[in-house]
């Protein structure tokens, strides 16, 4: 559990502030634990994935706050343009630093940033890892990019972390900021309504999830293993380890050794 937000609650209550709405307004807050801006040609792709389930019920606790900005916002031109030929000629459109610089300055003038992420097929591989990580962060900044990428001195100069979400090429980083912002945010304190159910998520301890069953019991003749019927609980866990032990030997061999694919 993270308390960073209530240093500042013991400072606001011994401020001055009068004015309810100014209250209330530092309250929210100060109450909210992390907050997401994503930077996106495509603001449209964004909507749909944060507006249900576990993210949809952590925006609305205020644990997380996720900003989607509209990259031609800050375009220079009436046509609002983002991208332009490369230098040297080949095919594809590169996007422009000018856009991108002004909507990270902003977003920098108004809070300090944890990390400026660049999502790239290039990038550190993302893992449960990394996503643990980056949960503990206050604020940080994904950019989407599109295109043939984006000009090589945004990542020299205004990047902070470039992240792949694994080794194929999508059209754009909408759906890897919107996968890596999920698994960030299911691991925040309080997003789920169990915490045990993140804990024992696959590759939270290095180890794949075991098989999980509902009703009914007997389906077709297709039956669910006789122990977890038993009412057992201690047996149930050791029957429960062994098969994440079991499959993670079967699928994932070595998972959790120093070759990079620790979990
Ligand atoms: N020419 C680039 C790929 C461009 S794809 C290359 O070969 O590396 C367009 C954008 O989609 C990228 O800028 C990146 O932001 C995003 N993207 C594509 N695949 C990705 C992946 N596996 N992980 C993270 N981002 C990805």
């Amino acid at each position: 559990m993270n308390f960073r937000h209530f240093r500042h609650f013991r400072h606001f209550r011994h401020s001055r502030h009068s004015r309810h709405s100014t209250i209330f307004f530092v309250f929210l807050q100060k109450l909210i634990l992390m907050r997401i801006d994503i930077i996106t040609v495509l603001p449209e792709l964004l909507e749909s994935p944060f507006n249900h389930s576990i993210v949809k019920r952590a925006k609305e606790k205020k644990l997380v706050e996720i900003n989607i900005i509209n990259l031609r916002d800050f375009a220079n031109d009436k046509y609002k343009s983002v991208d332009d030929y490369a230098f040297g000629g080949g095919a594809g459109m590169v996007m422009m630093i000018e856009p991108v610089f002004k909507a990270i300055e902003k977003l920098k003038s108004e809070r300090e940033y944890d990390e400026i992420i660049y999502t790239s097929p290039d990038g550190e591989k993302f893992n449960q890892k990394l996503a643990n990580q980056l949960s503990l962060l206050k604020n940080i900044i994904i950019l989407a990019g599109h295109y043939k990428g984006v000009d090589q001195r945004i990542r020299d100069y205004l990047i902070t972390r470039e992240i792949s979400i694994g080794d194929y090429v999508l059209s754009g980083g909408e759906l890897p900021a919107a996968a890596i912002t999920d698994a960030i945010i299911r691991l925040i304190p309080g997003a789920m309504s169990d915490e045990q159910s993140a804990l024992s998520d696959s590759f939270q301890d290095d180890l794949l999830a075991p098989p999980v069953y509902t009703r009914p019991a007997d389906f077709n003749g297709w039956k669910v293993p006789e122990i977890l019927l038993s009412g057992h609980t201690a047996k149930i866990e050791n029957w429960r380890q062994e098969q994440s032990e079991e499959r993670t030997n079967r699928f994932r061999p070595g998972l959790g050794d120093k070759d990079g694919e620790k979990g």
